[in-house]
């Protein structure tokens, strides 16, 4: 069936609905796109609106990540919003035509708000690839977070109303051991201007990524982080370090590198026991009960 040539058409969700369990895999997420639609318009949503927010729910489910980005357009693709253009501001020559004052410059289009959900590397300015303008998303944001809920993807608490639960990652791969995991579980190094860390060993060896050798390469893969969970074994490790039962490689200052990387803030304690622990390793004590008490309080998955 995949080497069968293809014919590209236009459907409304109605009719997508009619190759329900009929057709390809790649084909029957579209098919489970187009029921959610019907679904959130049956509920009374404004059917674009709802073609929207069904169209996030399938990128959130198959990318396993949505951002939450401002950006400035000048048309809206899901409400048709079109401002016009600014005027002229006075009387004269341009571009060889003479323009009188108040007259729409075409050159100069009046933007406003909008909000990117896809995260793609190409930016291109005035444009959204999946989102809507401001106004639209007043109507559709109530109606994402009801449809994202208890998916498992990157999603900002923007459009969850809960803090990050889910960070996806690139996956890594040692070439000199067997190890294999999120880039966010490496060895960090300090940057070079010592304002920050970034991941450069593998966790299990000795081999670092270095200015003219890389050893450990993206596998090509990504891989979705639990974040309390992260946090849970990063204060594990962390109460390893400080009772030193069996010395960890890694530094007090590692710990805070891989707590920036990882949970994009360093909890509080660990803070405190890289200022204090290297200097004094006896405040080890009085840190541990700390460590062990935000362990106990830290939500289980
Ligand atoms: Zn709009
Ligand atoms: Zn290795």
């Amino acid at each position: 069936m995949s080497s069968a040539p293809l014919i590209a058409v236009k459907l409304t969700a109605a009719e997508i609905l009619l190759l329900d369990g009929k057709t390809r895999p790649e084909v029957q997420t579209l098919v489970d796109q187009a029921r959610r639609q019907i679904e959130i318009e049956g509920a009374g949503a404004d059917p674009r609106i709802a073609a929207l927010v069904s169209e996030a729910l399938r990128e959130a489910t198959e990318k396993r990540k949505l951002v939450y980005r401002g950006v400035s357009i000048t048309f809206c693709r899901v409400c048709d919003r079109d401002e016009g253009y600014h005027p002229y501001h006075r009387s004269g020559r341009k571009g060889g035509v003479y323009r009188r004052r108040g007259e729409p410059d075409r050159s100069n289009p009046v933007s406003f708000g909008a909000i990117e959900l896809r995260d793609s590397g190409v930016r291109i300015s005035g444009y959204v690839s999946l989102g809507c303008c401001d106004r639209c998303w007043v109507k559709a944001a109530p109606l994402l977070r009801e449809a994202l809920r208890g998916v498992c993807a990157d999603l900002p608490q923007e459009l969850t109303g809960q803090p990050r639960r889910w960070r996806l990652v690139d996956e890594m791969k040692c070439s000199k051991c067997e190890w294999t995991g999120p880039e966010t579980d490496m060895r960090p190094s300090l940057t070079f201007m010592g304002d920050g860390y970034f991941p450069s060993g593998c966790p299990a060896c000795d081999a670092r990524n270095e200015l003219f050798t890389s050893p450990i390469k993206r596998s090509g893969g990504t891989v979705l982080i639990d974040l309390p969970a992260a946090r849970r074994a990063l204060l594990a490790d962390v109460l390893k370090k400080t009772e030193d039962r069996e010395p960890h490689r890694w530094s007090v200052g590692e710990f805070v590198g891989r707590a920036k990387i990882q949970l994009g803030e360093v909890p509080e304690v660990v803070r405190k026991i890289s200022r204090t622990f290297d200097l004094n390793p006896e405040s080890g004590a009085a840190l541990r009960a700390e460590v062990s008490h935000e362990l106990a309080a830290a939500p289980a998955a």
